[in-house]
């Protein structure tokens, strides 16, 4: 979901945090027509009607890094990076990204018809990916968010995925003093809090692991885990007897794949 102009906060609360991810970025539409023109070869008039009608992809609204014409800056003043043009002609586009799926679907489709229709300031733009492709978009996401340079990035990443798993559980309340994470010896299924500890049944513990490794795997040799620092050989070996890999439909090619990005 796309908007032009933000004339006013969207009201998110209907949403697990989890599900929502927001991002920011300018397009310069100076470069826009110059690649219409110039590159493209379309007359200046035909230009302008084919910009007119031109969508952004949710790719480019969504990139790690912008590409032209798209660009991120938070400098009010800021000059286009590619061709210099001035503030006037860029536009912000801010997007915000709902996961869908059971607990979003209702509130999306009541958020989508609350949208102001006028001048197509709102753009709703939709894409089923599989399980897959959505876990290593909302991986991508984390990674991005996490410092990893911070001693607390283990717990954090940890209670990000809790998020993913249960929603609705307020995890910020949960991991209020939490300062070790455990494999319940006990629970076969859920968690436990108990004292400054908070204990996970060992399907959930592993994929806890599993998601801190790939956070982690550009960052080190060996990601790093709650279990100190693994190769991804004795990762799958250790999450051998867990269902995660078929649960998550992620097969070996695809770990190494990430070990790629
Ligand atoms: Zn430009």
């Amino acid at each position: 979901m796309a908007g032009t102009k933000k004339k006013r906060e969207l009201d998110l609360s209907a949403f697990p945090s989890s599900s929502v991810t927001e991002y920011s970025t300018l397009v310069c539409l100076a470069c826009v027509f110059d690649i219409f023109t110039t590159q493209l070869g379309f007359a200046p008039r035909t230009a302008y009607s084919e910009i007119r009608k031109y969508s952004p992809t949710i790719a480019e609204l969504t990139a790690p890094k912008a590409v032209r014409p798209f660009f991120d800056s938070n400098d009010k003043q800021a000059h286009c990076p590619y061709c210099n043009a001035a503030k006037r002609w860029h536009a912000r586009l801010e997007t915000v990204r709902i996961e869908g799926g059971k607990p979003t679907d209702a509130a999306r489709r009541a958020l989508i018809k609350k949208l102001p229709q006028k001048d197509n300031q709102f753009q709703v733009l939709e894409t089923t990916s599989d399980k897959r492709a959505t876990f290593f978009d909302w991986l991508d996401t984390l990674v991005r968010n996490l410092d990893l340079e911070e001693a607390g990035w283990l717990l954090e990443a940890t209670r990000a995925y809790l998020a993913r798993l249960e929603p609705k559980t307020n995890w910020n309340e949960v991991f209020e003093g939490v300062r070790m994470v455990r494999r319940s010896q006990r629970l076969s299924e859920g968690w436990e809090r108990e004292g400054s500890r908070l204990f996970l049944a060992p399907p959930i513990y592993n994929e806890a692991l599993i998601v801190q490794y790939l956070v982690s795997r550009s960052h080190v040799h060996g990601g790093q885990t709650l279990e100190g620092r693994l190769t991804l050989f004795e990762l799958i070996r250790r999450l051998r007897y867990s269902s995660y890999l078929d649960a998550k439909e992620i097969s070996g090619a695809d770990l190494r794949l990430s070990m790629r990005l």
